[in-house]
């Protein structure tokens, strides 16, 4: 059976100070050992974060790296430098990096790969912005971001990812999908996947709900029988509320 999870995305917020401070206070907190607990922090911390986590429920990702192993691409980090610090997850294809870091599906696919060649986790966003929601084309466009990205995966590279479903209009603009729209989604994406592969891969894949996820919000979305967690970014900044999201899950 599928695990739930919850994972914070920092983006880019919080010092090395405010960074330790936050860790501190998720590490005081109980979690239900049912649910994984992960966090994404910027780059310039994940090594104070991999080790403050240490021996605790909390699992570190990164928020992007480049396909490439080494080389001269300045300001990006490889897979093999995250995997150096211990950080053995990472963020891939977030709405903000396709949008202002001109990520393609083609780019994604490499990162993928990349990622998958280092034994990592990934948690591969996608979703549909609010002009083909409203022309009735997101079915569409998330079945062509996954095929694009994932479907030429072997099945056992499923074991290492971790889908999370972010309809763009919903990031970061305080308008949640509704718990109906997030499992028709859920639903329509597990789908395509057993099609693709077989019903029991599909039913293994754990698929989270991004976008504007609040502690008000979090149960009746995380309650829909194929949303299995997810992505929280404003709101995995204040312990408090991602600690309540986290009990929803
Ligand atoms: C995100 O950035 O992945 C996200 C879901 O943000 P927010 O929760 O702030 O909408």
């Amino acid at each position: 059976m599928r695990k739930k999870i919850v994972a914070g995305n920092w983006k880019m917020n919080n010092n090395k100070r405010e960074t330790a401070d936050l860790i501190q206070s998720l590490k005081s907190l109980s979690f239900s050992s049912e649910v994984r607990v992960m966090i994404a922090p910027a780059f310039t911390h994940l090594v104070q974060v991999e080790e403050m986590t240490q021996g605790s429920r909390l699992e570190v990702a990164a928020q992007n790296m480049n396909a490439a192993e080494s080389g001269a691409f300045t300001g990006e980090v490889s897979a093999s430098m995250l995997q150096s610090i211990g950080v053995k997850k990472v963020i891939l294809g977030h709405s903000e990096r396709r949008a202002y870091f001109n990520e393609s599906d083609a780019s994604l696919k490499d990162k993928v790969a990349t990622a998958l060649s280092y034994d990592m986790e990934i948690i591969f966003c996608f979703g549909e912005e609010l002009a083909q929601r409203k022309d009735n084309t997101h079915f569409d466009v998330v079945k062509s971001q996954l095929s694009a990205a994932l479907f030429e995966l072997s099945p056992s590279a499923w074991s290492k990812i971790i889908l999370a479903y972010e309809p763009v209009w919903a990031i970061g603009t305080g308008e949640t999908a509704s718990p109906e729209q997030a499992q028709e989604m859920h639903a329509y994406i597990r789908a395509l996947i057993a099609e693709q592969y077989d019903q029991t891969l599909a039913d293994a894949v754990s698929i989270l709900y991004g976008g504007s996820v609040k502690p008000a919000n979090a149960s009746a979305i995380f309650s829909q029988t194929d949303v299995d967690g997810g992505l929280i970014g404003g709101a995995a900044l204040k312990a408090d509320d991602f600690s309540a999201i986290v009990q929803s899950a």
